[in-house]
């Protein structure tokens, strides 16, 4: 069977309706089918790992201490489901002055993989942009695109990006890796 190191996860618009810049806890929640598929995926990899740009903090648009609030929340509610998060990596930047740790950067994957020990040649990122399947293609892992958040307008434009999977969404996505491995 299929065993993933660690199972890569971008949030809004793969864990979470992407509402533009969540800048309060109470516009953030997961989509009702996220921990179900989590659930379901952790079989094939016990740990998971947030990978995520949020650029408002950059354009003055979310507060850090907001952001906290959501971590706090993210964390708390993989707890409760009895899921291992090894950690929130986030990017702050702005766009028109990234870092190698915004995404399609590689920066945030190999700090995670530094500091937990993360073979990434083992391990999936998934999410529902280009800028999280290339970083995960160039660093050798498998991908998943899922058609939630921007996931269609992504799919439209692939060009030579080549996702392992594609599925309607996370919990989609979760059955297809189940029934290979059937
Ligand atoms: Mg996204």
């Amino acid at each position: 069977m299929k065993k993933y190191d660690t199972i890569f996860l971008d949030r809004d618009g793969t864990l979470n309706p992407d509402l533009g810049y969540i800048n309060s806890l109470d516009k953030f929640s997961f989509f009702d089918f996220t921990f179900d598929a989590l659930n379901m995926l952790k079989a094939y990899g016990e740990n998971f790992c947030i990978i995520t740009n949020q650029s408002g903090v950059g354009r003055g648009i979310i507060d850090i201490d907001e952001l906290s609030r959501i971590n706090s929340y993210i964390l708390d509610k993989f707890y409760e489901n009895k899921l291992s998060l090894l950690g929130i990596y986030y990017c702050t930047d702005h766009p028109d002055n990234a870092t190698e740790f915004r995404k399609p950067g590689v920066g945030l994957f190999k700090k995670a993989a530094n500091e937990n020990g993360i073979d990434l040649k083992r391990s999936i990122m998934i999410g529902d942009a280009r800028s999280d399947i290339q970083p995960g293609i160039k660093l050798g892992m498998e991908t998943m695109l899922v058609l939630t958040g921007r996931g269609k307008e992504t799919q439209s434009k692939l060009d030579n990006i080549d996702p392992t999977y594609c599925a309607k969404n996370i919990f989609e996505g979760a059955k297809q890796i189940m029934s290979e491995n059937n």
